[in-house]
């Protein structure tokens, strides 16, 4: 197997407020490997930013505190390296795209100057000739050259997201975390830009962490993904072993949420209640007062991991190691 570019060990990150502690992310595992397009999924609130910003080093610190774990991109133990050793592991190792494509722009400059920038650092070379490839990216990710030389007030929200992807691409990152970078956009675009993406994954081999909401996104473009619950993932597999073979209650509790476009009679069934307070999680399995299937165990005990194959496991009461090849307790409708 290849060596893995990012790989997450029971990362543990708490907010510490003046209002509590809140617990961001409670043991977080994840591993990509090059080329692989992983989705991690949840709701609001569940930790997916904060596992973004954890890959970057950029968890804001007051309030953010990593207080056990590792992660190594590529190879390099993030938590051990400095700012400076940072700086040059960003764009290079790591790209981030973010859901407002307006936070990552520089309004006061062309879009090509802010592309060329990072040719001209990251590739020391002269202006010119980053400018010349400053406007083949910009082809490449769907805009027309001449149009370069243009501020970012004069895109859509659709052509600003593709520049923030030409800026993340050009420094060529081993791995692209992208924060719902299509949420803020209009379905039709929404489209283009994914199809876009899937389109530069495969010409680069750019190993990409979708971080999303929406489980349609993850069926386009993911290999792999990672279903995250009050910041831990509860379930993690293929995209068969997550869509064909859900174990983890929640996970099914998302598919349950989501229309069925074959099916227009049947109702929309959202998980009870919300997000619990990450600042006062409940005891034992932080899902059980939400779960249709809780037991007295789930709220007495945090559940094991269990696997159904090497790749393939989910953290719930209802499996064991024998009944969770069965075909499992929990069906689909
Ligand atoms: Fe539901 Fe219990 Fe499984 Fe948690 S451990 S998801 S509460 S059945």
């Amino acid at each position: 197997m290849d060596k893995p570019i990012l790989e997450i060990k029971n990362l543990v990150v708490e907010y510490r407020t003046e209002d509590g502690v809140v617990q961001a992310l409670n043991g977080l595992d994840l591993t990509i490997s090059p080329g692989e397009t992983h989705g991690l999924v949840g709701e609001t609130g569940a930790g997916k930013t904060t596992t973004g910003l954890g890959i970057l080093k950029l968890i804001p610190d007051p309030p953010g505190v990593v207080v056990d774990g590792e992660i190594y991109l590529d190879g390099k133990n993030v938590q051990e390296s400095n700012e400076k050793e940072m700086e040059g592991m960003r764009g290079y190792d790591v790209s981030m795209i973010f859901q407002d494509p307006m936070t990552s722009l520089n309004p006061v400059m062309t879009v090509e100057k802010q592309i060329a920038e990072v040719y001209e650092l990251h590739e020391n070379i002269k202006e010119a000739e980053a400018l010349k490839k400053s406007h083949e990216i910009l082809e490449l990710v769907g805009i027309p050259a001449a149009r370069g030389s243009e501020y970012p007030h004069q895109f859509s929200g659709g052509m600003k997201q593709r520049v923030v992807i030409a800026i993340a691409l050009a420094g060529n990152p081993k791995l692209l975390i992208a924060d719902e970078p299509t949420t803020a956009l209009d379905v039709t675009i929404q489209a283009q830009v994914l199809d876009m993406m899937k389109h530069l994954k495969e010409e680069y081999n750019t190993a990409m962490l979708m971080i999303t909401h929406d489980l349609g996104i993850v069926a386009e473009i993911c290999d792999k993904v990672s279903v995250i619950y009050a910041g831990r993932i509860v379930e993690q597999g293929n995209l068969v072993d997550i869509f064909d073979n859900t174990r983890h209650p929640y996970t099914e509790g998302l598919f349950n949420s989501l229309p069925n476009l074959a099916d227009r009679t049947q109702k929309l069934k959202p998980i009870k209640g919300l997000m619990p307070d990450p600042s006062d999680l409940p005891t034992g399995c932080p899902f059980h007062p939400r779960c249709d299937y809780a037991m007295d165990i789930c709220s007495k005990e945090k559940p094991p991991r269990v696997f159904r194959t090497e790749e393939h496991y989910t953290e719930c009461h209802l499996y064991n190691e024998a009944n969770i090849k069965e075909g499992g307790v929990i069906k689909r409708d």
